[in-house]
Parts: C-alpha cells; structure tokens; sequence
C-alpha cells in the first residue's frame, strides 16, 4: 500500500510539473541550492542560530526558482502570431525593462531593451515582446548573448524580414566591484535580414528605436 502511494506521489508531482514548468527535463533542486548557501553564509562569517542563517538560504533559492526560470525551455514563451494585415513597415517597441544576472559575477544587469522588427507574413502579439525578453535574461546571462538570442528568436520564430534589437544596460559586476565604473551604459546591438542590407531601412529603424 506504501509503495501505491509513493508511486502515486510521485506521478501527480510529474505531472504537475509538466503543467507548471513545461516538461520535467529541467528541475532546479531548491533543497539543495538552499543547503549550499546556507554554507557560503557561514563562510563569509553569519553565525549559526541567526535568523539569517535559517531563512536565507531558503529565500534565496526560492528567488533563484524565478530569476533563473529561463533556464527551463518549458518557460519559452508561447508565440501568438496574427495574419499580416499588409504592413510592410517598421514595428518598434521601447524601452522594455529587463533584469538580469552575470554569468561571470552572478550579480545584476538591468536596463532597457528595444527592438524593431518588420514582419513577413504573420505579425507577433505585441505583449510577446517583453515576455521574449524576460525568459531570454531568466538565466546566467552575458549582454552579447542576451541580445543575439531575442533577436535570432524573432527572426526565426516570426519569420520577419528584419530584426534590430538595442539593449542598454548597468552592470553590477562593473559599479560594485573591481572598477566601480558607477552609471557606466552598456550598449549592445543585434541586427538582422534588411536592417543589415538596407542603410536607408536601418536608419530608420534607429531612429524609431533611440528618439523621443
Ligand atoms: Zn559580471
């Protein structure tokens, strides 16, 4: 009878994992994750018995569950593509916030995305864009790639016939350490199909995507 509904168990907690996270070839083990920062606090010196030590390590991995929720391919946003309604122009959405953390410091990098796109035949839900980009910076992230893959993603996905996505960003990594380079701007670029071919196209773009 134990082992019935042991098995049991732990089918409904597979399935439900399939329902909330995507398919369960990705679990990040939090137990885990809290038992190691509960050693890293010690070692930077918080003694035992504190609250800090008890519930830390907890809360950190719970947070890592969301800010790190990128790295479970069954996060990938779902594309909503519409019939193009015959626009052959240049779409652009600004200053999309995003947050982040560095591969190499696991500290933030947060700032702004903006990408212009011009569609083939089918157009992306406009909400897409900002939910493209949270799952792309959910993971142990550099800026380069963070900008190359939302843009590779739309150009794929959409099938549109340009892509040119700006991120500009603060690093933690570079202002609270080493260099403390405070307010430094990061900027990064990824262009794609026309906008690479076409100055005229590209200029137009950027200026949709940086004025006012
Ligand atoms: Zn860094």
């Amino acid at each position: 009878m134990h082992t019935y509904f042991r098995a049991q168990n732990i089918f409904t907690k597979q399935i439900k994992q399939i329902f909330i996270h995507g398919f369960p070839n990705y679990s990040m083990d939090e137990d885990k994750i809290e038992a190691l920062f509960r050693e890293v606090l010690k070692e930077i010196g918080i003694e035992e018995n504190t609250e800090v030590l008890k519930n830390t390590p907890k809360r950190i991995a719970k947070s890592y569950k969301e800010i790190f929720a990128g790295m479970d391919d069954g996060n990938e946003p779902k594309i909503t593509l519409f019939k193009n309604p015959g626009y052959n122009d240049i779409l652009a959405v600004k200053d999309i916030p995003f947050y982040s953390m560095c591969e190499h410091h696991l500290l933030p990098f947060f700032g702004k995305v903006s990408i212009a796109y011009i569609p083939g035949d089918e157009i992306l839900g406009l909400s897409k864009f900002p939910r493209i980009t949270k799952f792309f910076a959910a993971k142990p992230q550099v800026q380069e790639r963070l900008t190359k893959e939302i843009a590779d993603f739309i150009s794929e996905k959409v099938k549109a016939k340009g892509v040119l996505v700006i991120i500009k960003a603060r690093h933690m990594c570079m202002e609270m350490r080493g260099i403390k380079s405070i307010n430094a701007e990061t900027r990064s670029s990824a262009i794609r199909g026309v906008f690479k071919e076409s100055k005229e196209t590209r200029e137009e773009a950027l200026k949709l995507l940086l004025e006012d």
